[in-house]
C-alpha cells in the first residue's frame, strides 16, 4: 500500500490514536457519532481506512469483502495501537512530522516570528524561530518540550523498524 497518501478515520475507542497520526502528518479524522454507519459512509467516500476496536465493525460486508479497509485495534493501550497501525500498513515514520493540527486535522501553515509575536509567550518567542500555525483553529505550534517528547517516542518507534532491517 501506498503509504504516502493513506487516509484514516478513527472511531471514537481509539481518539489518542488518532492524535498520534496526525502528529506523524497522516490525516484522520476522528469520529464521535453513535451511529457507525456515519462513520462508514465517510471511509467509503473519501477513501479512508477504519480504525476500530468494534468487531462488529469488521464483521460486516463491505470491510470482509475488502470494499473498506479497516484495521481492528487490538491494545488499549495508544503506543501499542500506534505501533499496530505503523506495522500493519508500513506507515513512515518520518512522513510529515507535525505537519497538522492535532484538534482540526488541517494542514499547518508555516509562520515567521514577526507573524507570532504577542501570540507566544515571551519566552518561546525568545528561544523558538520556526513556527506553524493552524488556518481554523489558529492554534500556533513551535518545537516546544512536548514535540520533543513525540519525536523521542516517534524515535524508538524508528529504532525498532531500523532493526527489523525494514529500512
Ligand atoms: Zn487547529
Amino acid at each position: 500500500m501506498g503509504s504516502i497518501s493513506v487516509k484514516f478515520i478513527a472511531d471514537h475507542n481509539v481518539g489518542k490514536l488518532a492524535k498520534w497520526l496526525r502528529m506523524m502528518g497522516y490525516d484522520t479524522l476522528f469520529f464521535n457519532g453513535i451511529d457507525d454507519s456515519g462513520m462508514i459512509a465517510t471511509a467509503l467516500a473519501e477513501d479512508r481506512v477504519v480504525l476500530t476496536r468494534d468487531t462488529e465493525i469488521m464483521a460486516r460486508r463491505l470491510v470482509t469483502t475488502g470494499r473498506l479497509k479497516a484495521v481492528l485495534i487490538t491494545s488499549d493501550e495508544p503506543e501499542r495501537q500506534l505501533k499496530q497501525v505503523i506495522e500493519t500498513l508500513n506507515l513512515d515514520i518520518r512522513f510529515r512530522l507535525f505537519s497538522i493540527c492535532l484538534e482540526c486535522n488541517q494542514p499547518l501553515v508555516e509562520r515567521n516570528k514577526e507573524q507570532v509575536k504577542d501570540r507566544v509567550p515571551p519566552y518561546v518567542f525568545k528561544t523558538q524561530d520556526q513556527y506553524m500555525e493552524c488556518p481554523s483553529c489558529h492554534r500556533i505550534y513551535w518545537r516546544g518540550t512536548h514535540w520533543q517528547a513525540m519525536t523521542k517516542k516517534l524515535n524508538k518507534f524508528k529504532q525498532c523498524q531500523q532493526k527489523e532491517g525494514e529500512f
